[in-house]
């Protein structure tokens, strides 16, 4: 049947106070409405839930009986996907407790889209208070006291995006049922959130590119800004809370780019399409994209595994003091040399609290982005009722987070295709129901290079001459020049067996020159992924964690600058198009402290 795309403004004219829910407020207490930056508004899930209820009841309807009263028609399923899990695949098969969640199947994820409701004017907030009600005798009892924050009253008005491409009657019963929904949000029996829905057709708002291209240089910065909220998967879990990863893998980039393509009007069988997206010879190289502070221009870096640092490094007495946080890579291993003639060596102290530095976590040149926890309560589709046991949270990260990643084989056709793409971007879970939105920026960056790559070896090498010289006066030295000291860090996780990563890493940095593996400093860990082809989950497979490092020494002529600059962007080992394998050359970061 043939799609068509339609894009409205979904308005609705508050007839009494609305009671939503979700945020979690700081006094637990109280059900604080979704407040926003100062505006209310109407969560997507929420107004979904109540276009859906419409949708159902009309198309029942239209039906004559002919279809069960619990049952959703078609067209609906259409809209609003298919009851069940739309990753039916996931869990199947699993255990009794993750039933739920795998369903019957075949469930998707809809093809309209909602955006939270804006008020379009100042609401103002009430609180209103009240009793709990004994079930079996309908007497108040008094020691359950309850208050509610509702926002805004008559006349109010919100207004909400709505965009989908479907069928032109699943269009046409979207747009009459739009008049069948007279109440949102919680508390709607006790006279609280009646609404007065309408909808005006808009034409595509696309107010600024969604993807933007700086430079001709085939590898590149990526940078991703969050308009919406975001939850990046990983996989959800059997439980019902899902937390947003704090970045955004190669993959779901490479995905959100060709889901945008394809909302374009580019088909998946344009050669430019298949070339720059598809073929795993040609396509674009996207590194997952790590958080980065907002203003900084810094490709981010996980935490070197041989890094330590004081537990208050990040209090405002520790900040920009030498030796809160020093990297023990290239010093440990000398000072293992050392330990090794009997020598002793002190465990690090904080220079500001005199604590004992520990393993350090997080990012170096990035911060993790803000979250904020947000619950909702699943509905009965047929009645409208709150279905007690499907209360599911979801931990999101806020609106203005960016992230930050290295792209290469950036060629004409992968040029040429995101040019003609003018649909929004969205990255993540529940894109369907206001989330994912972000903007996508690829620019140069002087952290990546020819210049950079040789401008931070040659400090590695001036920072570790000191201390091989040093060691070659006590007669411990086994490697004479610090030009052939080469250091690296994965910025992401590898796709490669732990005990063999060493080599393996040494191997594609060295080529056919012989090396040394001198320090490891290396975690396992295990990546797995969401594919909306199959669709399924990817295999789990066993990584070396992002962050892990390690120090070589070449037997011979160490490698270019040209070439490990196209290393760094390419990267090493599997998965390589899916965002993993990618590596820091001598980041600054394995200077820290020693220096
Ligand atoms: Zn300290």
């Amino acid at each position: 049947m043939t799609q068509r795309t339609f894009h409205a403004t979904l308005q609705l004219t508050l007839e009494s106070p609305l009671l939503v829910g979700g945020h979690t407020s700081p006094a637990s207490y109280v059900d604080a409405t979704s407040a926003k930056r100062a505006d209310y508004v109407i969560p997507a899930s929420a107004l979904r839930g109540a276009l859906r209820e419409a949708c159902t009841r009309l198309e029942n309807a239209a039906t004559d009986g002919a279809t069960a009263e619990t049952a959703v028609g078609p067209l609906t399923c259409e809209l609003f996907g298919a009851p069940g899990a739309d990753r039916p695949k996931l869990t199947e098969g699993t255990g009794d407790d993750i039933a739920i969640h795998s369903g019957d199947a075949g469930g998707t994820s809809g093809k309209l889209r909602v955006g939270d409701a804006v008020a379009r004017d100042t609401m103002h907030a009430a609180v209103r208070h009240g009793v709990g009600v004994d079930r079996w005798t309908g007497a108040a009892r008094p020691e359950v006291h309850f208050q509610r924050e509702v926002a805004g009253g008559p006349g109010d008005v919100l207004s909400a995006p709505l965009e989908c491409r479907a069928s032109e009657p699943a269009i046409d019963l979207l747009k009459r049922a739009i008049a069948l929904v007279t109440g949102v949000g919680n508390s709607q029996s006790r006279g609280l959130g009646a609404v007065c829905a309408s909808i005006e057709a808009t034409t595509a708002p696309i107010p600024k590119r969604s993807v933007e291209l700086r430079s001709n240089r085939t590898e590149l910065a990526v940078r991703i800004v969050a308009r919406e909220p975001l939850l990046l998967g990983g996989l959800p879990t059997p439980t019902n809370v899902r937390e947003s990863l704090p970045f955004v893998s190669g993959a779901v980039l490479r995905g959100a780019i060709a889901n945008a393509a394809l909302r374009s009007g580019i088909a998946e069988t344009y050669e430019d399409f298949r070339a720059a997206l598809v073929d795993p010879q040609t396509c674009i190289l996207f590194s997952d994209a790590l958080p980065a502070t907002e203003s900084e221009r810094n490709l981010p870096l996980p935490a070197p595994r041989s890094r330590l640092a004081c537990k208050h490094a990040g209090d405002r007495d520790h900040r920009n003091v030498n030796g809160v946080a020093r990297d023990t890579l290239v010093s440990g291993w000398l000072a293992g040399l050392l330990l090794r003639e009997g020598g002793t060596v002190a465990p690090f102290v904080c220079p500001v609290c005199s604590r004992t530095l520990t393993s350090a976590k997080g990012w170096v040149g990035g911060v993790d982005p803000d979250r904020r926890v947000v619950t909702r309560l699943g509905r009965d589709v047929a009645t409208g009722a709150a279905s007690p046991g499907l209360l599911y949270s979801t931990v999101q990260i806020e609106p203005t987070a960016t992230f930050v990643g290295t792209v290469a084989r950036l060629g004409d056709a992968a040029r040429r295709l995101l040019a003609r793409i003018d649909a929004p971007v969205r990255v993540g879970g529940l894109r369907n129901r206001g989330l994912g939105t972000v903007e996508v920026t690829f620019e140069e960056s002087s952290h990546l290079g020819r210049g950079a790559v040789q401008s931070r070896r040659a400090k590695l090498a001036k920072a570790a001459k000191p201390l091989l010289d040093v060691a070659r006066v006590l007669g411990v030295a086994e490697v004479a020049d610090a030009d052939r000291l080469l250091a690296v860090v994965a910025r992401t996780d590898v796709a490669l067996p732990p005990e063999a990563a060493p080599e393996r890493v040494g191997r594609a940095l060295f080529g056919e020159v012989p090396f040394r593996v001198l320090a490891v400093a290396q975690a396992a860990g295990v990546r797995s992924g969401w594919c909306e082809r199959t669709p399924g989950p990817r295999a789990l497979r066993p990584v070396v964690s992002a962050g892990s490092a390690w120090l070589f020494a070449a037997e011979g002529e160490a490698p270019s600058d040209e070439y490990l600059a196209r290393l760094e962007v390419e990267g090493v080992g599997d998965d390589r198009e899916l965002g993993l394998g990618r590596l820091a050359i001598a980041p600054h970061a394995l200077m820290e402290g020693w220096e």
